[in-house]
């Protein structure tokens, strides 16, 4: 028999105030049923995969049964969505489990997602279709496997039962792990009813959960952390410290192509991690204006527009935090010192762009020009029409070549083709003539599939003016190896993202029960930065250009 679920619960969120959730229960479904439980995510939680897989476990994932030590919840927040206030959401369709702290001593929240009606459900129905739950499944593990900050998935479960959306669909529920669901938005619901009592316990909250570095930064106009920045007030710190993980988080987004499309301030989580990916999506041809959301329909969380919207969203959780700052004897507050704060993100950003963009290139030592040059390669890329995924990776190809003979064994038939008995002198030169051919060979085709994404390929590879001149000339001023520069290039240009004609291949199959294509997307996703010769055509866009379109779910 499966052991017996044991989640080992401490739930320091319930045991703040009631002002900032309402406890209750999810709503039971009719027959819930296993798609996947997430073996590596529960084993670092600490917490048994063939447990949760049990009928137990998956009453338990479907909300039909209370594990011990839970402290079911959903939690108040407010936002501005597309720019327009809202001051009330919260929870409308997730519950919070509780919190279990990993084998890593990191602190997340368990939550299921479409788990039933809450206070805060305003017309929702409290519940998610199939579809959304199976792309936040894959695309967030995607994101935790290509390195960047994100909630992941514990599980997921069908319902029985069904949604009813614009047409009707399979009911699921995600179980959702975050280092903490506390937004932009929380501050701003508590801000708003100026209830500061509140604000000073959310910020002690999350400087204790998120940022214990904070800790020891007193209330004293006189004290500062060394080496950090300029706060003198844990409010101020907390503002800087969300600048620059959103900044580098913003950057990481950008530089694999992806759109979040839904930044509202209640999609903006203050630990700095990725959440919400109802309307997400890849770019395939590269458009820094590329929009999916079927309603962003003014392009406001266009590709290029992210930096801009997380540094307003910034400055609303810094008005949020004003009411915790002391005031001089007119009343008045620092907002120089508020102003600096949310304007760190600023150049926090542009370094995370262009020092992250630089090393997908090979660009290990920055130096002047590199963001002009990082500029006019995205340029070409738009101008070009290039797919932004397969340019970095057939990039990485050519910059392999590069390495060939002296670092690494070229890859491709004719490496294998060592002569037999050949007189040993006569050998070694064969064997060099062999390697320097492959090298060149592996060299030509990578540029020639660089080359290929483009609409007119001199602009890449005319030998006066092209790119590829321009990049040569470059690395040569690089004080790095090109065997390291490989190295980086191979761990930031994936060979496979969730691509969205793979992504709604996926979610149609699951619709009509068959869960294969989920595996092997998820699968081939848990290697992004691998060569899978044998899921070639899992790398490459669709074929026809119409253009995408993603809905909130
Ligand atoms: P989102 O656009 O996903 O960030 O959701 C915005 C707000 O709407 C949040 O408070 C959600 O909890 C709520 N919400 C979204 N979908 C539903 C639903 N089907 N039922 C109830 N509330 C929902
Ligand atoms: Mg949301
Ligand atoms: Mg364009």
């Amino acid at each position: 028999p499966a052991p017996r679920l044991q989640i080992p619960f401490d739930n320091s969120f319930a045991r703040l105030h009631e002002v900032f959730y309402t406890k209750l229960n999810p709503q039971p479904v009719s027959a819930p049923a296993l798609i996947k439980v997430n073996e590596n995510l529960a084993d670092l939680l600490g917490i048994s995969a063939e447990a949760l897989a049990s009928d137990e476990g998956i009453a338990a994932l479907a909300g039909n049964a209370i594990p011990e030590g839970a402290e079911p919840l959903a939690a108040v927040y407010a936002g501005h969505q597309f720019g327009g206030w809202s001051p009330r959401l919260g929870d409308g369709r997730a519950i919070l489990l509780g919190e279990v702290i990993g084998k890593d001593g990191i602190r997340r929240d368990i939550q299921l997602k479409g788990s039933g009606r809450t206070p805060y459900s305003r017309n929702g129905d409290g519940r998610a279709a199939l579809g959304p739950v199976l792309r936040e499944y894959l695309v967030s593990e995607a994101m935790a496997t290509l390195g960047i900050p994100t909630t992941r998935a514990l599980a997921a479960v069908t319902t029985g039962d069904p949604v009813f959306r614009e047409t009707t669909l399979p009911g699921a529920i995600l179980t959702r792990v975050a280092q903490s669901h506390i937004r932009v938005g929380t501050f701003q619901y508590h801000y708003s009813r100026q209830d500061v009592g509140a604000l000073q316990i959310l910020l002690d909250h999350v400087i204790e959960r998120h940022y214990p570095e904070l800790k020891s930064l007193g209330q004293s106009a006189t004290q500062t952390t060394p080496g950090t920045h300029p706060a003198t007030h844990p409010a101020i710190a907390l503002i800087w410290a969300v600048a620059a993980r959103q900044a580098e988080l913003v950057a990481r987004w950008m530089q694999v192509g992806f759109i979040h499309g839904v930044m509202n301030t209640d999609n903006m989580s203050v630990a700095g991690e990725t959440i919400d990916f109802g309307p997400c999506a890849f770019i395939d041809r590269f458009d820094p204006a590329t929009v999916f959301s079927s309603i962003d329909e003014g392009g406001r969380y266009a590709w290029s527009n992210q930096p801009a919207i997380a540094h307003w969203n910034l400055s609303r959780l810094a008005q949020s935090l004003v009411p915790l700052l002391p005031a001089d004897a007119e009343g008045n507050i620092d907002v120089a010192e508020i102003q600096e704060a949310v304007n760190s993100f600023e150049p926090a950003f542009q370094k995370a762009f262009y020092e992250g963009f630089g090393r997908k290139l090979g660009l290990l030592t920055p130096q002047e020009g590199d963001s002009a040059f990082v500029e006019t390669t995205l340029e070409l890329l738009d101008n070009q029409e290039v797919d932004f995924t397969l340019f970095f990776r057939h990039l990485t190809r050519c910059a392999a070549a590069l390495t060939a003979p002296a670092d690494t064994a070229p890859a491709g038939p004719a490496s294998k083709g060592t002569p037999a008995k050949k007189p040993a002198a006569n050998k070694a030169a064969e064997d060099r003539t062999t390697e320097d051919k492959t090298g060149a060979t592996a060299s030509s085709n990578a540029e020639s599939d660089l080359a290929a994404l483009f609409a007119a390929p001199t602009a890449l590879s005319d030998p006066a003016s092209g790119w590829l001149t321009l990049w040569h000339k470059r690395l040569s001023q690089e004080a790095s190896s090109p065997a390291e520069r490989l190295k980086i290039m191979q761990r930031l240009n994936p060979v496979f993202i969730p691509r969205n004609h793979r992504v709604e291949e996926m979610i149609s199959a699951a619709q009509s029960g068959d869960f294969a294509p989920f595996e092997k997307l998820l699968a081939i996703l848990s290697r992004p930065y691998e060569e899978q010769p044998e899921n070639a055509n899992f790398e490459t866009p669709p074929t026809d250009n119409r253009p995408y379109r993603t809905f909130c779910g």
